[in-house]
């Protein structure tokens, strides 16, 4: 999955309300194909449960939480895109 396409499915969990905060650094996210957890690890990095982040280090459902929380803070949708590409650690 290209980087645009997940940018897109992750806007679309969090705007059907599909991304759950738990507690501080854990989050539930109702994917496609089951309901994945993502946590906060003490580098402050996070990391998912889902089969495509064990392989490829990645998903639409870390970039759901980094929307979520980037809204939460009424930050706009641009600066969190912004901040995802350039990113460069993958
Ligand atoms: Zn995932």
């Amino acid at each position: 999955m290209g980087l645009e396409r997940m940018s897109q499915k992750a806007f679309k969990l969090v705007k059907q309300g599909r991304v759950v905060k738990m507690d501080n650094d854990r989050y539930e996210v109702v994917g496609d194909h089951g309901i994945y957890t993502v946590a906060r690890n003490n580098a402050g990095k996070l990391h998912c449960t889902c089969q495509g982040f064990q392989t490829r280090g990645r998903c639409s459902h870390v970039v759901a939480v980094m929307i979520y929380e980037a809204e939460r803070r009424r930050r706009r949708k641009k600066d969190v895109e912004e901040k995802w590409w350039n990113m460069g650690e993958f």
